[in-house]
């Protein structure tokens, strides 16, 4: 019998390749995303159920998991894809963009594990991916609002491993590095009406990209096949890093010391 994955934010970047990665594989597909109507790819695609389901919006939320059920009658895998970055000065983001940050990138992961698992647990066995981000285990200036919802997505998908391991239900996370896509369009920056910021900030903004621009950036195809592989090699291992700017990141915290891998950032981009 065909196996079926959902995948949350499936209108573009990573979500819309992880949807044709797994249709190409054989799969049914529930694509879902907040605008399906605007979809012309996926809706061409055979065993691919496009539906709308906004991560904040709960309703939405069941909605389209049991319409996607109704379509194909089973659950064996989720992709927690949809998000976007709030990056900027924290002490000047407002508490409604800070709560809409972590509403879509946690709560609406939550969500929509929540929904899906007792599909899921029926089978005995599935595999949940989230994506997170090499900013879920590094932390940079001005990211902590983005950073902090992806190592809320970190720490929640490990602890969740380890409490799904006895069901036969595999919890992965895939943290890419910098990928061309929408992502950047769809980032929000944080007004800053506070002088004391704007040199460093300018700083940061001017170095991220050279810091390295010697790497080769993975696409979003790349990302795809990493989460097709996560879903499908049976195997607990709990993290995926895809780029080398990825890496690089995760190196510079994991193969050194806490006070040279801080220094090292704030030589980076702050010094
Ligand atoms: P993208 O092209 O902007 O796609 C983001 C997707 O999330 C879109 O489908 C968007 O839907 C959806 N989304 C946003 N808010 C939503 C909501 N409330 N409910 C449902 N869907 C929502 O960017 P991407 O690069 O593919 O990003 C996918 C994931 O990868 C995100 O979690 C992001 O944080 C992570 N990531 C990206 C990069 C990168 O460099 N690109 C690196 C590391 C991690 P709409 O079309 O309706 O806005």
């Amino acid at each position: 019998m065909k196996k079926t994955v959902l995948v949350t934010g499936a209108s573009s970047g990573f979500g819309k390749e992880t949807a044709k990665e797994f249709q190409q594989n054989g799969w049914n597909v529930i694509a879902t995303m907040r605008s399906p109507e605007k979809e012309q790819e996926l809706s061409q695609l055979d065993n691919v159920f496009v539906t709308r389901l906004d991560v904040q919006d709960q309703a939405s939320i069941e909605t389209a998991v049991q319409a996607g059920i109704a379509r194909f009658g089973r659950l064996d895998a989720l992709v927690n894809n949809a998000g976007y970055g709030l990056m900027g000065v924290f002490e000047s983001a407002a508490l409604e963009q800070i709560q809409r940050q972590y509403d879509v990138n946690v709560f609406g992961m939550m969500r929509v594990t929540q929904a899906a698992l007792p599909y899921i647990r029926k089978n005995g066995e599935g595999v949940i991916v989230n994506i997170s981000s090499f900013g879920g285990m590094t932390g940079l200036p001005f990211g902590s609002l983005y950073n902090s919802s992806k190592f809320a997505v970190e720490g929640f998908s490990e602890a969740l491993s380890h409490e799904m391991a006895p069901l036969h239900i595999a919890v992965k996370i895939v943290e890419p590095g910098g990928v061309s896509t929408n992502f950047r369009n769809g980032l929000e920056l944080v007004k800053n009406e506070i002088p004391a910021y704007d040199p460093y900030m300018a700083g940061f903004f001017s170095r991220y990209p050279k810091a390295t621009e010697h790497l080769p950036k993975a696409s979003a195809e790349d990302v795809a096949k990493q989460i097709f592989e996560a879903v499908t090699d049976g195997t607990p291992r709990l993290r995926y890093v895809v780029g080398q700017d990825a890496q690089f990141y995760i190196d510079l915290k994991g193969n050194n010391t806490e006070g040279d891998y801080v220094k090292a950032i704030r030589d980076l981009f702050i010094n």
